[in-house]
Formats: C-alpha cells, sequence, structure tokens
C-alpha cells in the first residue's frame, strides 16, 4: 500500500494515543486528513502515539487499526505498512526522542526545571491573585552552573522544559484564519518528565518534522498548544531535524452533543462500536461525519466517499462547532442502505442473521426465505441489525411474544375476525395478492377496514404490531404455518 508515486507532496497524519474505544470525534479527524490526502494525491500517515505507558493500551491499539480498516480509510504509511520513517508506533521511537531532546538543551532552546509542584502551584496561585498570566514563570530559565548544582545536591529531580520565544507567534490556520499568541499567553512548557520519558508535546512535532508532515488537520481543542509546537518546529528546523519547515495547521471545529455541550469521549452517542453493532455502513457513518464542519454543497447531503474525496478541501471546513445529530446520522445511513444493490444489502446483513444476535437456531434459517424478504426490509431499515426482529417470524418456530403488541391488536372482536380470517386465507391462493383479499374481505364481514383487520393477523403471526409488509410476509412464510400461528392465537385468547 506504500504510496511511492504520491502525485502531491501533502503529507497528513491521524495520530491517536490508545486510549480507550475509538469514537466519532477521532474518526472525523481521521476522515478529514484521509480525505484531503486523497483529494490531493498526498500521503496519508497513520502514527501512533503511544507515549503514556499507564493510559495505553494494546487492545485500543488493536482497535483503533480495525476500526480504520472497517471505514476503509487506509494510510500509506504506519502501522503493519511501514514506510521510509518507520517505525510509526512512538513508544519505539524513545531513543529518537531521548536525542532531540539533548540536543535541544544543548543549544539551549530548553532547559531543567528544578522546581517541585508545591512550588509550581504556590506560585500559580500567586500570580492567579495578582491578575498576573498564571503560566510557568520562568523561574528556572538562566540557573547559574552553581544554582544547578545546588539543586541537584539538594536531590531534586528536573524535568526539561522548551523555552518559549519571547515574541509573539502568528499562523494562518486553514479554518480560522491569521491567529496571533501574545508571549504571555504562552509560557515555557515541559517536554520530557523528570524519570525521562519525553512528553506529548515533544514526540508530536518531532514526528511531524521527522515524519516531513506539510498538513496538521486536528481537533480545536488543541489549538492552544499550537503556539508552542511552532516555536518547536522552528527550533527543530534550526537543529536540522527533520524537513525543516512548519506544517499548515488546520483546526477542526468542535462537536455538540445533546444540550450544547462538547460531545465527549464518553457520550454513549460518540463509541463507534456502538456504530458497528447498530450496523451502520460505514459509507453512512462517513457521508454523515464529514458533515461536521463541512459540506458538499448546499442542497446535498448525501454522497459516496468518492464524491466526498473528489470535492473535499479542508479549506471549506467551517470554523463554527458542528452539531452532532444522531437522528439525521441514522437518516443518512438508512439512503445508503437504499442504494445498495439488493444483493450487497443481504450480505450486509448476515452477521445480523446469526449468533449473537439471532434468537432462532442456525439451523432454521432459510436463505431463500430471507432472500424473499431483503427487498422489503431494504426500503425500512435505518441500520443494518434492525433485521433481526423483522425477519425473526420467518425463522422462529413460535413468533415472538410482545406483550405491548398483543395488547393493542388483541382488542375484544379480535377473535372473530382471526377466526374468519383463517377460514378465508385457508381458501385463499398464496400470492400476497390473494391473501389481501382475503384478509379485506374477512374484516368486511366485521365491519373493520383492512388496517384494522390486519392488526391482529399481524401478530398472530409475527407477534408484533409493525414489521415488512404483511401479505408479502405470509407469502414467504406458507399456508401451514400462516394458519398454525392464528389456531395458536386463537387457542391463546379462549383460554
Ligand atoms: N495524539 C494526539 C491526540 O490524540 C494527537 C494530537 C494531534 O493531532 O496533534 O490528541
Ligand atoms: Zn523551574
Amino acid at each position: 500500500m506504500t504510496n511511492a508515486t504520491a502525485a502531491s507532496d501533502v503529507r497528513v497524519r491521524f495520530c491517536p494515543s490508545p486510549t480507550g474505544n475509538p469514537h466519532v470525534g477521532l474518526v472525523r479527524t481521521a476522515l478529514f486528513n484521509w480525505a484531503y490526502a486523497r483529494h490531493t494525491g498526498g500521503t496519508m500517515v497513520f502514527r501512533i502515539e503511544d507515549t503514556d505507558a499507564a493510559r495505553d493500551s494494546e487492545e485500543s491499539y488493536q482497535q483503533l487499526l480495525d476500526a480504520m480498516r472497517w471505514l476503509g480509510l487506509d494510510w500509506d504509511e504506519g502501522p503493519e505498512v511501514g514506510g521510509p520513517h518507520a517505525p510509526y508506533r512512538q513508544s519505539e521511537r524513545t531513543e529518537i526522542y531521548a536525542d532531540v531532546a539533548r540536543r535541544l538543551l544543548e543549544s539551549g532552546h530548553a532547559y531543567r526545571c528544578y522546581c517541585t509542584a508545591e512550588e509550581l502551584d504556590k506560585r500559580r496561585e500567586a500570580a492567579r491573585r495578582e491578575n498576573r498570566p498564571s503560566g510557568y514563570d520562568g523561574a528556572c530559565r538562566d540557573l547559574t552552573p552553581e544554582q544547578v548544582a545546588a539543586y541537584e545536591a539538594e536531590g531534586r529531580t528536573s524535568i526539561v522544559r522548551f523555552r518559549m520565544p519571547d515574541e509573539p507567534i502568528t499562523f494562518t490556520d486553514l479554518v480560522r484564519g491569521e491567529l496571533t499568541f501574545a508571549p504571555e499567553h504562552v509560557s515555557d512548557y515541559g517536554i520530557v518528565r523528570a524519570n525521562g520519558a519525553a512528553l506529548y508535546t515533544l514526540v508530536n512535532p518531532v514526528d511531524d518534522a521527522l515524519m516531513e508532515i506539510t498538513h496538521v488537520l486536528r481537533g480545536e481543542d488543541l489549538l492552544s498548544s499550537t503556539p508552542r509546537q511552532i516555536a518547536l518546529y522552528r527550533a527543530l528546523a534550526e537543529l536540522g531535524v527533520g524537513a525543516g519547515h512548519t506544517p499548515v495547521f488546520a483546526h477542526l471545529p468542535y462537536v455538540m452533543g445533546e444540550g450544547n455541550k462538547k460531545l465527549s469521549k464518553r457520550d454513549p452517542e460518540s463509541s463507534l462500536n456502538l456504530y458497528r453493532e447498530r450496523g451502520f455502513l460505514p459509507e453512512g457513518l462517513l457521508n454523515y461525519l464529514s458533515l461536521l464542519g463541512w459540506s458538499i454543497s448546499e442542497d446535498r447531503d448525501i454522497f459516496s466517499v468518492d464524491e466526498l474525496v473528489a470535492a473535499f478541501d479542508v479549506r471549506d471546513v467551517n470554523a463554527n462547532p458542528a452539531r452532532f445529530d444522531l437522528k439525521k446520522c441514522e437518516a443518512i445511513n438508512a439512503t445508503h442502505l437504499r442504494e445498495l444493490p439488493v444483493a450487497d444489502f443481504a450480505a450486509a446483513c448476515a452477521p445480523w442473521l446469526q449468533a449473537p444476535y439471532a434468537p432462532w437456531s442456525p439451523e432454521n434459517f432459510d436463505q431463500a426465505g430471507f432472500d424473499a424478504l431483503a427487498p422489503l426490509a431494504q426500503t425500512r431499515l435505518t441500520v443494518l441489525s434492525d433485521i433481526t426482529a423483522n425477519v425473526d417470524f420467518l425463522f422462529l418456530d413460535e413468533p415472538v411474544e410482545d406483550q405491548k403488541s398483543w395488547q393493542k391488536a388483541m382488542k375484544p372482536g379480535a377473535d372473530a375476525l382471526l377466526r374468519t380470517a383463517g377460514e378465508k386465507l385457508a381458501l385463499s391462493g398464496w400470492t400476497a395478492d390473494e391473501l389481501k383479499a382475503a384478509v379485506l374481505a374477512a374484516g368486511e364481514e366485521h365491519g373493520l377496514k383492512l388496517g384494522k383487520a390486519q392488526a391482529p393477523v399481524r401478530v398472530a403471526v409475527t407477534g408484533r404490531t409493525v414489521g415488512l409488509p404483511l401479505f408479502e410476509s405470509l407469502e414467504v412464510l406458507g399456508r401451514e404455518r400462516t394458519l398454525a400461528r392464528i389456531d395458536a392465537a386463537l387457542a391463546k385468547l379462549s383460554g
């Protein structure tokens, strides 16, 4: 998959930390990077930021890879495919970071800070009380060798801090335009822990530099770290680490959930696994997620991944917060379901026709019966997992018992109607049209319109008040089983 023939110099990266389950915010970031790489003919780098041993997990790493594969977001460099800047897992690059940290210290771009957490807290509080900026105050910026020796003699440990320049940092964000950060608001920051472990603040820009990343597309929550990173890229360029240029930034807008709060990874509707289990199509989900901050045109919100790639330019991303609307996400998925060739739709249903989803015994499953129902189901499903309840009447020995449906449909008089319907169905030809005529005639005898007459029949046969078109369903179920279920319902009603 290595993109040896990349048609442009654009190099983007998707660089999640493997903590927890993949969530929709992460997928939106991956998607925009991927779409931009594919749109420009550039290169998609997938990097794993696993420098926090306490929080990272192998399981989460595997889930990330699995999620990307399921979504169809392929990468040109990264885990399992390799590439010229391998390894792409930061846990395997510790020596690189140690070396860069050493060079930053030697060149004076970074320094050792011996302040204890308590000292920092105290000074921060004091600064707040006096309305001064509360970032690091630079106490260790210019320690003399004697001061350092004294601290070391005391047995203090030190972290490495990056020295921010004293002038403002200005950059043009592709989404937000020109931004300027004053030096008093961006203080010197830690890049290596006291135990020698490099922090995200160091390894992320170092790898961007080494991997020659040209465009950084990421969530707006990271905007405040951008001036720090830009200063670090410049220092790296001076030291000859990496490509020597600072990437262009594009900060993707916040995604808001219920009640106008930022969608959090802990919100249930943000879990990617949930969408997979419910049976969203990758196409449908990607279509919806691409609308979180972007649009293909004013009057259109349904499109394929290919159309997205053809149209996507990060410059068109909107800076305003985007609203996550589950209903709309479902509606878009439903549209994609309808657009599948019916054979593809039927194939996509397969996981939900088996354990652990299917309540019937596997030997009861009948492919021809399912294939007959599939076109009926295709126009009605929102998500693929809905298929199970729509077809279970065909594969269960007896229909499910749904108390609510039963109470709703089996009102006084239902037994008389069912008896007549059973008699007429027994004599009817077995096509949907003839079955409909039979139930219609039964209804007429009892002064009921078709809708009212068919409700008890539907509940007797499928167990539920809602489902696929009834007469087509009966046609597939067959005479014998249909009549037996009506008899069983009558016995239950009289019992
Ligand atoms: N590993 C970082 C995160 O998960 C990536 C940030 C970035 O894209 O620069 O937030
Ligand atoms: Zn200090």
